[in-house]
């Protein structure tokens, strides 16, 4: 399966956050939409880093509340991996388990083009596996 697929199911918006927000910010950011993640970007089209709920355990643990009042930009990681439209859901897969990492935005045209996380992964993989065990189990009763 692609990306593109898992995309046109659920949208191409995007969470973003400016470099020079503060981690509060994050921190309310992250609560009040549900997400993991959110990608830095000034003009929410161009990728400048991402910041995840790791990176902010990260920075309590070491510098404790305080740490939260500093912006997105001094703990954000600016080099970022990325995926097309056109990737496999394998191949993100592959990525996010290499990395260590649960999130990968997809660029189009050197645009930010939507967001997938390892749950839009399990899922996809789970809803693949289910088509194929209902096609295996018509197959074997003969009734496909
Ligand atoms: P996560 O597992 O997605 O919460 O991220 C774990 C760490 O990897 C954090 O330090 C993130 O800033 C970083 N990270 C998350 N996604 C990416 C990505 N696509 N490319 C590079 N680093 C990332």
């Amino acid at each position: 399966m692609r990306i593109s697929e898992i995309l046109d199911r659920k949208g191409t918006q995007v969470a973003t956050i400016r470099p020079d927000a503060t981690l509060h910010d994050v921190l309310r950011e992250l609560e009040q939409g549900g997400f993991g993640s959110l990608v830095v970007s000034t003009d929410g089209r161009t990728i400048e880093g991402i910041v995840t709920e790791r990176d902010l355990v990260r920075v309590l643990a070491q510098r404790g509340a305080s740490a939260l009042d500093g912006d997105v930009r001094s703990t954000m990681t600016a080099s970022v991996v990325t995926c097309g439209r056109d990737a496999t859901v394998d191949e993100v897969m592959g990525m996010m388990t290499n990395s260590r990492f649960r999130h990968v935005p997809v660029v189009e045209d050197g645009v930010l083009a939507g967001i997938i996380s390892i749950g839009d992964v399990v899922k996809s993989t789970i809803d693949e596996l289910a088509v194929k065990a209902e096609s295996l189990e018509s197959y074997v009763t003969g009734t496909y």
